[in-house]
């Protein structure tokens, strides 16, 4: 366990970019009444950012290192932020911190990765037929089926209302496909018992649609450096959106991968 070494490249790069506005500010010729105030308020942002993220001991000196390693005892106390309370998934915030690291890792080791991007069908009918918290009880339930429909090892997250995203290590889109449709098989067949508004229970089942896309199918995967790992994660969130939002229009429940050269569903559901 001593060897763990964990990263939070969110915060570095945050913090960074407060810290070059700093030292812009503090190289400047001319420094008004106005930059001097700026200068204080992003020196304070600076500080409680790093103190609120309980890296301040750690990094105050590295600030300017790229990746900064935590111990395991500090990612622990600050996975805190980055749980969604409703699944017990990771957040949004989780998947940016997170994802660069897996990204940076894939490309030391010549691997390739990918994400699947999954939204609800028509998940406002729950809601609306049945209550908002009949609705909260549905998102728990697909958030299981979908966990218990990956490997441990690949991370899951909750990116919005109604949408997940997988992150698969050492997977190309080839293979993403397939885990897109067993996530989508799951879904499909499993019935979702709540209550409703009344306590009354009610049994019904839903289905997902799903983008899909892997660094194997972005021209800059080959030639990045860890510098934009940020782009790539950039890229593989938008296609795989435009992906999920082929399998919506083209009828729901199914996952779509997406396709560089020629527009076209490669993919539909067997
Ligand atoms: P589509 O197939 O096009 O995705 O249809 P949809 O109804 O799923 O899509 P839309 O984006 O119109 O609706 C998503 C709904 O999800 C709207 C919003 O009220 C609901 N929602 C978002 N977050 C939550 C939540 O935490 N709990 C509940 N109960 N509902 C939520
Ligand atoms: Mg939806
Ligand atoms: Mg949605």
């Amino acid at each position: 366990m001593s060897e763990e070494r964990f990263y939070s490249p969110d915060i570095i790069k945050k913090n960074k970019k407060t810290r070059e506005r700093v030292d812009n500010l503090r190289k400047s010729d001319s420094i008004d009444d106005d930059s001097v105030y700026d200068l204080a308020k992003a020196e304070n942002k600076f500080r409680e950012e790093y103190k609120r993220d309980g890296l301040l001991e750690d990094c105050l000196e590295k600030y300017a290192d790229k990746f900064t390693t935590l111990n395991l005892e500090k990612f622990e106390a600050q996975k805190s932020n980055w749980i969604d309370g409703l699944t017990g998934l990771r957040n949004k915030k989780a998947l940016y911190g997170e994802m660069p690291c897996l990204l940076g890792l894939a490309k030391r080791n010549n691997h390739d990765c990918s994400v699947l991007m999954i939204d609800m069908d028509f998940f406002k009918r729950v809601n609306d037929e049945y209550g908002h918290l009949a609705g909260d009880q549905t998102l728990k339930i697909v958030a299981d089926i979908i966990r218990n429909s990956v490997r441990e090892s690949d991370l899951l997250y909750r990116f919005g209302g109604e949408e997940f995203v997988v992150a698969l290590y050492d997977t190309d889109s080839r293979l993403s496909q397939t885990i897109a449709e067993k996530i989508r098989k799951n879904v499909e067949k499993s019935g979702i018992v709540v209550l409703d508004d009344q306590d009354n229970q009610q049994a019904f089942k839903k289905t997902v649609s799903i983008g899909c896309v892997g660094t194997d199918q972005l021209k800059t995967w080959e030639s990045t450096m860890e510098d934009n790992i940020d782009d790539i994660l950039e890229d593989l969130i938008q296609k795989a959106d435009i992906s999920l939002y082929r399998a919506k229009n083209t009828g729901r429940n199914k996952a779509v991968v997406y396709e560089p050269n020629n527009d076209k569903i490669i993919f539909e559901k067997v």
